[in-house]
């Protein structure tokens, strides 16, 4: 490789190297406010070195054709795009696959996404999104894998093996780009690229840990992110993107910038677009996606003295590389089989996973007396705004699935209802009551399919739907706009006109099941306190329909748990399971004391905590057991319980193992996820499940930034949730 790209580069003009570094947008999907233009004779001239929105096999054979036929190096192109949960088979939002733990799932949805994406020319992913975040106002937590470092990390090494394999130089993987780098997640309020600040002790504690473990993993590509680190935005943050992830991390791939952001530099006010793209270059940027800052300016920087030859080269060699490691100098249409598409894309194999892959990222959050499962026979009322959208199903991010042939709840329940039952619809209210605001949440082709009738004409339609029934399904929640980027919202309750259909379909005495689309915790005291069961749905993409009916009729058990808090209200945020203990904590459990830490009027425990989930059955925690009092530094220690599967029903539950260091040199958090196992039980059987720890299990970021653990007094905690364990202790000698 090393050879033929310095032969390569020793034929390249200035000109030429910067060609390398531009990524427009190619206009075919838009994702972004700019757009370019002039596109096939950039890439002649070879000012091109990647083009990202832009699928199927023939139009990126025929621009391919104009970078390897037309310009004078024919160097290939790389080609780029959001494959974020699924490619045109659509897996669940990515905050609903981390609610599954499953990571050999997880794994398998990204193998299947490249396998569909590169099926379709397509040789690079911006995924996976591993931005922690604590705050649900925050549209974009839809596509990350929640609050936890240790659950986020798994699922980030899950997701760049299943996209990039072993061997990305086969035609159906393909490069994964880890984003965004970083903090993204911490965004001020949860407004949408809003300013992030935080101690560097947090950042390698607690945000850090899911992008280093894609760097570990192997991800080829980082994007930078649009939020500031100690005052620097990420794009031009050298500390971040060369002392952090080059020299300490030792990532040797390529940074592309997110969306436009060398231009945003502007306005974060650090410069004009030719020092700030000085600037992004120097820091450790490599591509510039859609600025066009690099190509535009880079040259006359160089000609002023303002950076050198080295560090030019130095980011063309590094776009080289990975379209070396693609494959696309031996043969630049590696991607591009005019066949594949027909065979290996939406299939019915492909889309059979991705229904039991959403089956499992459901979070059963409440269920009365056994209101679920379902008979499946009778009537059944299926009634919100939610019931009958196949558009919305994918939820956010879906650029390459075509909505209507998603398959809806109202579909999913009638294919599995059959003969046996009956289904009776009504829409009962719009997403949301004002039109201005459901227009907003109405784009990208997933519109809410607003209703002109009055809000009392929609309800009192429902409930006499819902008279004639047994019981009532009500598809409620938000859109699939209603979270994902720039989907910011300050209120995360249900809207209120949905409130209202409840209310009065709680009213007519019969049983209510609240299915709920969201692409965030919200927050639902009144209906956890009124509805009798309640199932998280988020968006579970292609075979959302049918998912749900497979839950809901008992085909499929619940076993998701929640990998974010869901907070009581607005006010409670951030939220989070794994926080510090302050030095005057309120004992567990207790309401309101003066001079304690807590609030006058809301108690400290969130509505649902991390690792929270039912299923219809029910597990017994026994017996938590430590091979030894004590741990040495090379040394291992078995923790086991005994979970039983004490219910009517066969089903799978995450058992999950938390620590906490009790003195430190710095403060701890109160638990920690250190460990976890899905395990299926039979009803009525036992099995014990054994975990082990070692030293390195105890390490953590000390105040010099130094990964260490400390010898002293440990909690370990296993069970359900994290406010549902056993514990015990031990020492690290
Ligand atoms: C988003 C990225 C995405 C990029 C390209 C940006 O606006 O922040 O996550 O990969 O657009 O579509």
């Amino acid at each position: 490789m090393n050879a033929f790209i310095n032969d390569l580069m020793g034929k390249m003009t200035l000109d030429e190297k910067l060609g390398q570094l531009n990524l427009p947008a190619s206009g075919d999907i838009v994702t972004g406010a700019a757009s370019s233009s002039n596109i096939g004779e950039k890439i002649k001239q070879g000012q091109v070195g990647g083009l990202f929105n832009i699928k199927t096999a023939e139009k990126i054979r025929a621009v391919q054709k104009i970078a390897v036929e037309e310009s004078r190096l024919k160097i290939p192109l790389i080609f780029g795009m959001d494959v974020i949960h699924g490619y045109q088979t659509m897996f669940p939002i990515p905050i609903g696959m981390s609610c599954s733990w499953d990571m050999e799932l997880i794994e398998k949805s990204a193998r299947i996404a490249a396998q569909e994406a590169s099926a379709d020319g397509i040789c690079w992913t911006f995924s996976p999104m591993v931005d922690i975040s604590r705050d649900p106002r925050w549209g974009r937590v839809s596509e990350g894998s929640g609050e936890d470092p240790y659950l986020g990390s798994q699922i980030a090494t899950a997701m760049v093996k299943g996209y990039q394999g072993d061997d990305l130089r086969k035609n159906n993987t393909i490069l994964s780009c880890v984003k965004h780098f970083a903090l993204y997640g911490a965004t001020e309020a949860g407004r949408e690229y809003n300013t992030v600040d935080m101690s560097r002790i947090r950042m390698y504690n607690e945000y850090l840990p899911p992008y280093k473990a894609a760097v570990d993993a192997g991800a080829g590509t980082v994007m930078a992110s649009f939020n500031e680190i100690d005052g620097i935005p990420a794009t031009a943050n050298k500390w971040l993107l060369t002392d952090l992830l080059r020299n300490d991390w030792g990532f040797n791939g390529f940074v592309v910038t997110d969306y436009t952001a060398i231009m945003e530099l502007e306005e974060h006010g650090i410069g004009n677009l030719q020092e700030v793209s000085a600037l992004s270059l120097k820091a450790g940027i490599d591509m510039d996606m859609v600025s066009d800052g690099l190509l535009g300016t880079l040259k006359k920087s160089y000609n002023e003295g303002k950076v050198g030859q080295a560090e030019i080269d130095q980011a063309c060699r590094r776009i080289l590389e990975a379209k070396y490691k693609l494959g696309l100098f031996e043969d630049p249409y590696r991607y591009c089989d005019l066949n594949r598409a027909k065979t290996e894309i939406f299939t019915p194999e492909n889309r059979q996973i991705a229904r039991e892959t959403a089956a499992q990222s459901f979070v059963l959050l409440k269920n009365d007396k056994q209101t679920l499962p379902l008979s499946g026979k009778g009537t059944i009322a299926l009634i919100g705004p939610l019931a009958d959208n196949r558009e919305n199903m994918t939820g956010t991010w879906s650029v390459a699935a075509e909505f209507s042939k998603s398959v809806s709840l109202l579909d999913g329940l009638q294919n599995a209802v059959g003969s046996r039952g009956k289904i009776i619809y009504a829409k009962g209210s719009n997403v949301v009551n004002d039109k201005e605001l459901d227009a907003k949440v109405s784009v990208f082709g997933k519109p809410t399919k607003w209703d002109d009738r009055s809000p009392q004409e929609m309800i009192d339609e429902a409930v006499a739907v819902a008279l004639q029934s047994d019981i009532i399904v009500a598809a409620v929640g938000e859109s699939a706009e209603m979270s994902g980027e720039c989907s910011s919202r300050s209120d995360i309750s249900l809207p209120e006109n949905q409130r209202k259909l409840l209310e009065a379909l709680l009213k007519t005495g019969k049983p209510v099941v609240m299915v709920l689309f969201s692409g965030r915790p919200l927050t639902i005291s009144w209906e956890k306190a009124n509805v009798p069961a309640i199932l998280n749905v988020w968006f579970g993409g292609s075979e959302a329909g049918n998912s749900i009916a497979d839950v809901l009729l008992g085909k499929v058990n619940p076993s998701g748990k929640l990998s974010a808090t869901f907070p009581q209200n607005v006010g409670q945020i951030p939220v989070y399971y794994n926080h510090k203990n302050t030095g005057r904590p309120l004992p567990e459990g207790k309401s309101f004391q003066k001079f304690l830490s807590n609030y006058l009027d809301v108690p400290n425990e969130p509505l649902f905590p991390f690792g929270f989930g039912l299923s219809y059955t029910s597990f017994d925690y026994k017996n938590l057991k430590l091979s030894d009092s004590s741990l040495t530094a090379d040394g291992k220690l078995k923790v086991s319980v005994d979970v039983t599967n004490s219910g009517k029903y066969d089903g799978a539950e995450v058992v999950q193992l938390y620590l906490r260091d009790m003195v430190g040199t710095v403060t701890r958090p109160v638990k920690e996820l250190k460990g976890f196992q899905k395990v299926f039980l039979k009803k009525g059987e036992t099995r014990t499940v054994e975990f082990t720890l070692t030293e390195k299990d105890l390490r953590f970021y000390n105040s010099e930034l130094k990964f260490v653990s400390e010898p002293g007094d440990f909690k370990v905690f296993v069970g359900t949730s994290s406010a549902n364990t056993l514990e015990a202790s031990f020492k690290l000698e």
